[in-house]
């Protein structure tokens, strides 16, 4: 993950949806020649059970057959908690480095408009592939949802999913760093993003502030289903509208406001528990992939 300013999925951009016909025909024009583009710098492909992987020159074997193998299993956990599966097999570009040799960024992990999920590698890592594969799927999974999405929700609901079917916290945001570490050092420097902000304002905050956003939001939503159950969790993501505020109090019993700040109480006691946190919390800031990335005040 190295020096480049990593970030999960931006806002997807809405699918076709209830578009007028006119609409439907132009953008049918524009997909056709995003698709043609798109597939240009295919290199090989591969189909496994639920995914249809390809890769762009110079990925190699290992990593494809780490994103098939691991996929696969992502998938059917991920099926398991959230029920229904995706109209077809998901599929998965691999597009090699995420930097340019001149430490430009390429790209970032994310999904687009047509639910294809782009992976990067981060330095010369193969299993930098899939830090943000599982996150990214559970972002296909739910894409029918993406016109009207809150988007606090999704971003926290697949980084919480993810964490179930994938804990090595080894990609963004964590970068090997335990959550309450991460999350509890924004908090004591008095640099936490408050949740309620980030939920009403989340378009402007989420994508510039994303180091504060992605393990603030996510360490939150983690602690929502570890105190009051993940069932709950995958309850309130079965919602239409999943994610709208009066849902925090049916299925947690409180208000976003009161369980933001009865989390920050546990993190912060969490944190300060922790032998060597003031140490810990220091190395997540000055010797990860943190270190590059803009801190919102
Ligand atoms: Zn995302």
């Amino acid at each position: 993950m190295k020096a480049t300013i990593r970030s999960r999925t931006p806002e997807t951009p809405r699918s076709l949806g209830h578009a007028c016909a006119l609409f439907a025909t132009i953008w049918l024009l524009i997909t056709t020649s995003t698709v043609a583009d798109a597939a240009e710098p295919e290199q090989g492909s591969l189909e496994t059970t639920h995914l249809h992987i390809s890769w762009v020159d110079g990925v190699s074997a290992e990593a494809v057959n780490l994103v098939a193998t691991s996929g696969e299993e992502f998938y059917e956990e991920i099926a398991e908690l959230l029920g229904d599966e995706p109209p077809r097999k998901i599929r998965v570009l691999l597009q090699g480095p995420a930097e340019t040799p001149d430490h430009k960024q390429r790209g970032y992990p994310h999904v687009d408009s047509f639910a294809q999920i782009h992976l990067y590698q981060y330095g010369n890592s193969d299993s930098s592939y899939i830090s943000a594969l599982a996150h990214e799927m559970v972002h296909v999974f739910r894409f029918n949802r993406n016109q009207n999405a809150d988007w606090f929700f999704e971003e926290g609901f697949a980084e919480l999913i993810a964490l179930t079917v994938d804990p090595s916290l080894r990609g963004f945001p964590w970068y090997d760093t335990p959550i309450v570490i991460a999350a509890g050092q924004w908090l004591e420097s008095e640099q936490a993003l408050p949740m309620e902000q980030l939920q009403k304002e989340h378009k402007a905050l989420n994508l510039p502030c994303k180091a504060q956003a992605y393990s603030l939001r996510s360490a939150f939503f983690h602690y929502l289903a570890d105190t009051y159950g993940l069932q709950n969790m995958l309850k309130m993501a079965e919602e239409e509208s999943a994610g709208s505020l009066d849902q925090y109090s049916r299925y947690f019993g409180k208000s976003l406001k009161e369980l933001e700040a009865e989390w920050q109480t546990w993190t912060r006691r969490q944190f300060v528990a922790t032998p060597e946190h003031e140490e810990k919390g220091r190395r997540y800031r000055t010797q990860t992939p943190i270190q590059y990335m803009h801190i919102c005040p």
